[in-house]
């Protein structure tokens, strides 16, 4: 693999200089810019504007014990780990519920003003795999209220520079040490130093054929790290959401119907009209979403239609409208009226557990180098991440990474010039793109070995596919997806091997 996308010469390209450059507007760089001191000159650079993000589409809310007389955060410790199936990193998820209502009080400062009710209390919603109503929420667009306002206090600070036109295409870095960005920007490539760099670049949805996802989210971040040899972990962690509208019409209009809707009562029905959940799980619509998902794939392999059925016809005649107005509105847009009709849903991929590993502060495993979001992986969600603690873990470690930069200020800014020449140019086929992450998909969706082999047999048939000149921004995001594609085969594949090791080993010893 090439080491950067593109050949440059940094002598002949326009620089700047900042102390700390953040990749990405979603909630993860919008806060941890915030959260940084005011003396340090800081750079965003977003590929869109902040609304074209996973963060602005957030629906359900934020998970936080707001009051300990109700709550306690054992029990969401507890929660979190039991649906990460204890495969969590413990020590992060105890930061992550023990630090969650500073942060949570300091959005509230910024202006985030989260629903309550008549007598001024929190309305706490119900979520998947929760033992209690914790989601703090703003209605059914929670995440574009948090965004709308983590932008105003952005533009309201002289020591941020924001721009959402550009698109890196690498970090720079020697000896394992970042030292700025290569970005593109009206189609004309840049360098900026930096002593910091944070990669806050989202997901990886894209890169699987149906997602609730953002097309930002190529997991360009990731094929950052992956050519600077940084650290991924878990790459093979994907959660599918259970509940997303899968039009009959094939729209490809493919939104998100929050789990907050089950958690007021809304059920799953098969194609006759019968709960899938009500005798598989003690919490029945509710089960941790990787066990509903798979209920719902499991049913759509014995039944004519392609997709299964949300009922909330249960609701009085205003809630939905007043509670899930979004929801609404695109349900009706379609057609539907959820008062009425039962909605056409399925699994589709929705969350990225793993991604570039990091530690408790922030740092992967190359000097300067932070994630945070997303693309980070803290470990705090193991195999399957618990509702609404992914914006939470966000803003978590992204307060982390700003208070471990602060202690480590004085740093002298390198600027180091560099020249590279691409030996081996490359485009990426969108045929091949779509091909593999096809495949990626129903491997993921039905756990078949067949097609993981298949998978692999077209990696390595398409391999040189990806040897011919081009530049544009569309090629190097499927550049990204194809890297990313290809860490998630691989993670997969080391996974399948330590799995059939293990039952060998068990074999071996249960002869013994
Ligand atoms: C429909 C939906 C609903 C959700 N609901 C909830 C919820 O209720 N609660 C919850 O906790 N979580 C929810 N999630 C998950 C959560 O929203 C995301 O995990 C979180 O917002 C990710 O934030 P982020 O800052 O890491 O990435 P994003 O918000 O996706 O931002 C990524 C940023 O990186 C930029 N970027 C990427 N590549 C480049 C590049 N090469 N150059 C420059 N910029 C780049 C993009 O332009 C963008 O600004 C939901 C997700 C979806 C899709």
């Amino acid at each position: 693999m090439e080491r950067f996308l593109v050949s440059f010469d940094t002598t002949k390209l326009e620089k700047t200089c900042y102390d700390v450059i953040i990749i990405g507007a979603g909630i993860g760089g919008l806060y941890t810019a915030l959260t940084l001191p005011d003396y340090l000159s800081v750079l965003i650079v977003s590929k869109e504007p902040f609304d074209h993000t996973n963060s602005y589409k957030a629906q359900g809310g934020i998970a936080c014990v707001m009051d300990d007389m109700i709550d306690h955060v054992d029990k969401h410790i507890v929660d979190t780990m039991k649906c990460g199936h204890y495969t969590n990193n413990v020590e992060a998820v105890n930061i992550l519920i023990t630090e969650a209502r500073k942060n949570i009080n300091q959005l509230i400062d910024f202006g985030v003003n989260f629903d309550k009710d008549n007598s001024g209390k929190y309305r706490l919603g119900m979520e998947g795999a929760h033992s209690q109503k914790r989601i703090l929420h703003r209605g059914d667009t929670t995440g574009a209220h948090i965004m709308d306002v983590l932008s105003s206090r952005i533009r309201e600070r002289d020591n941020i520079t924001w721009t959402d036109d550009g698109y890196v295409l690498d970090i720079l870095s020697q000896d394992n040490q970042c030292f700025g960005i290569l970005m593109k920007r009206n189609n004309i490539l840049q360098v900026a130093y930096s002593n910091h760099t944070i990669l806050a670049t989202g997901g990886i949805g894209r890169a699987l054929n149906f997602t609730t996802n953002d097309p930002v989210s190529t997991g360009d971040g990731i094929g950052m790290a992956l050519r600077a040899s940084v650290q991924l972990g878990d790459m093979n962690y994907l959660q599918y959401h259970p509940t997303v509208f899968a039009d009959p019409l094939k729209t490809r209009d493919n939104f998100l119907i929050s789990e907050a809707v089950r958690g007021e009562g809304a059920t799953i029905l098969d194609e006759n009209h019968v709960s899938i959940m009500a005798d598989l799980h003690p919490q029945k619509d509710l089960a941790p979403r990787d066990i509903v998902a798979k209920a719902i794939f499991d049913r759509l392999k014995t039944q004519e239609h392609e997709y299964v059925y949300l009922d909330m016809t249960h609701f009085t005649n205003t809630y939905i409208e007043t509670r899930f107005p979004y929801i609404y509105e695109k349900c009706m847009k379609h057609g539907l009226n959820p008062n009425e009709d039962l909605i056409p849903i399925m699994p589709m991929m929705h969350y990225h557990m793993g991604g570039v590993s990091v530690d408790l502060n922030g740092q992967t495993s190359m000097n300067h180098l932070y994630a945070v979001g997303e693309c980070a992986n803290t470990g705090v969600h193991g195999k399957n991440r618990l509702a609404s603690n992914s914006l939470l873990e966000a803003i978590v470690f992204g307060n982390r990474i700003a208070k471990h930069i602060d202690a480590n200020k004085g740093l002298e800014i390198c600027e180091k010039d560099i020249c590279y020449t691409v030996n081996k140019p490359f485009k990426t086929e969108m045929d091949t793109i779509y091909q593999i992450s096809h495949m990626l998909n129903q491997y993921f969706v039905t756990k078949r070995r067949t097609i993981f082999k298949r998978l692999k047999k077209y990696l390595k048939d398409h391999e040189q596919f990806i040897n011919v000149p081009s530049k544009k921004r569309a090629n190097l995001e499927n550049y990204n997806m194809y890297c990313t594609i290809k860490a998630i085969y691989e993670f997969e594949a080391n996974a399948i091997k330590e799995e059939l090791e293990g039952e060998k080993n068990y074999v071996i010893k249960a002869a013994n």
